[in-house]
């Protein structure tokens, strides 16, 4: 339908109030639909209009295509089976929080741009810090995500190493500075290697234990034959929580190497940091004192919907230093008195993201939140046990949280790439029913199912009854693929 003005305010109030009416309702219904889209490539795509419409059209009839095409196009991630990837939690209070800021629409660049939101995202990092247990020295910033804090750290470390040369004068080609993460670590780190103009070929991609932990003493090896040639090492990266199995890297003889070769040693916390809320799992970051940086993602496991990265550093200095520009326009009589974000990372222009974090410590408590963490570790893990003498399964990492790498054994003697292919076959059955969404990883050539249970809502029934969904499907999956 064609009309002639925009959206009223009166307009916007009457369909905001609809609109948050039919959101609670999604969030009441959310188990009725699959958690993984099961539309085909250009199914979407093909029922939209090739050009932008040139009048104003009514909003209902926006509205109505959001639902008619685009919700059968979504893959709902705040489902309780959602059990793929990490989740990217969001929660009721977030939403309220991302809400006000979306209203509000602040551009949190330097404190006189929204004193309250620069003051606010100071004092919840000094929360988050002190709630997980983290070094009291340590000061925070609000990132994006976990791969632009870990840029900005290498950036850090460049700079420190180069005696702040390269941000004045670029590379001249006597800098052969080196990095080093294990072989499990993110692919983020690889990309930021990539970008800080260190290329690829810098990487030191370190070998791993049986429990797909880096191995320190191949670490030491790597930095002493570097040195031996003439290399500088200037960056390591530890991961606590890897992606692939949520490995845990031995953090304090890590450090202890970093502290000795004068390397700049990045923690990659970015799904596994929350479980930090835990006084029980804080013995993952014992060696926190050789840290210089840190993060972890709120958005992931912490109830914080996306984006929301919490950037912790030891040496603020570093961090500014590498980062400050300051133009005539950004100029402000409080520049000496207060934190002014635009130089604590990439960007300039900065989203209100304190907001949605303030709101969800806040309903939540740390009480509640820890209360939440534990049980769904507990839960994943009874599961584990039950797949550890099930006959037909295999776990293939540790345990360590609250996610299980696992495949099917059938009972028949096969090849590892047939076992491979199995499972790939037996993942899409799963998924295909939309009862349920996991992904995998390959560990060790294995095919590996991962099935990660996080979600904010989640209740114990919906673990046991994704538990029972597999154990079904694999029944009819091994009677189905017999021979
Ligand atoms: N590090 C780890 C261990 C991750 O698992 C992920 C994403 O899953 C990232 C980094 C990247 O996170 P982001 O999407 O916030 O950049």
């Amino acid at each position: 339908m064609k009309r002639e003005n925009n959206m009223t305010l009166d307009d916007f109030r009457l369909y905001a109030h609809n609109m948050v009416d039919e959101i609670a309702d999604y969030f009441e219904n959310i188990e009725n639909l699959p958690p993984k889209s099961l539309v085909k490539p250009g199914d979407i795509l093909s029922q939209l209009p090739e050009s932008a419409p040139e009048k104003a059209e009514d909003f209902n009839s926006i509205y109505d295509d959001f639902k008619q095409i685009i919700m059968p196009g979504i893959t709902h991630w705040q489902h309780p089976k959602f059990m793929a990837y990490f989740p990217a939690n969001s929660s009721y209070p977030a939403l309220l929080g991302e809400l006000l800021s979306s209203a509000l629409a602040s551009q949190c660049m330097i404190w006189d741009t929204s004193p309250a939101a620069a003051e606010l995202e100071e004092r919840v990092m000094q929360w988050l810090r002190d709630m997980c247990g983290l070094p009291k020295s340590w000061e925070g910033v609000i990132q994006d995500t976990a791969s632009t804090a870990t840029l900005a750290a290498l950036l850090s470390a460049r700079e420190k190493k180069s005696s702040y040369k390269i941000n004045q004068s670029g590379f001249d080609g006597s800098e052969k500075f080196t990095v080093y993460c294990s072989e499990q670590a993110h692919s983020s780190i690889e990309k930021a290697a990539k970008i800080a103009g260190f290329g690829r070929t810098a990487l030191r991609l370190i070998k791993t234990d049986e429990n797909f932990a880096m191995d320190v003493n191949d670490l030491e090896q790597n930095i002493k034959r570097d040195l031996a040639e003439g290399f500088v090492p200037c960056f390591a990266v530890a991961a606590i929580g890897t992606t692939g199995s949520t490995a845990i890297d031995p953090l304090a003889a890590i450090g202890e190497i970093c502290n000795r070769y004068g390397i700049w040693l990045h923690v990659d916390a970015a799904y596994a940091g929350t479980a930090m809320l835990l006084p029980e799992y804080r013995h993952f970051i014992n060696g926190a004192e050789f840290v210089d940086s840190y993060v972890f993602n709120p958005h992931k496991w912490m109830f914080t919907n996306f984006d929301c990265t919490a950037y912790f550093v030891k040496d603020k200095e570093a961090l500014v230093r590498t980062f400050e520009i300051l133009p005539e326009y950004l100029k402000t009589k409080s520049d000496d008195v207060v934190n002014n974000y635009r130089d604590w990372g990439i960007q300039l222009g900065r989203r209100f993201r304190a907001l949605k974090l303030w709101f969800v410590i806040r309903s939540f408590g740390i009480e509640q939140m820890q209360q939440i963490i534990r049980n769904q570790i507990k839960w994943v893990q009874n599961v584990a046990k039950q797949m550890k003498v099930h006959p037909n399964f295999e776990i293939l990492a540790p345990v360590s949280l609250n996610l299980i790498c696992f495949r099917l054994v059938p009972s028949i003697e096969l090849n590892s790439e047939e076992i491979n292919n199995i499972n790939a076959k037996f993942l899409e059955t799963i998924n295909s029913d939309g009862k349920l969404y996991l992904t995998h990883t390959k560990l060790n050539g294995k095919y590996t199912i991962r099935m990660v249970a996080g979600q904010t809502y989640l209740k114990e029934y919906h673990v046991q009854e994704a538990w029972a969904t597999i154990l079904e499907t694999a029944e009819q999956f091994l009677q189905t693929n017999k021979n």
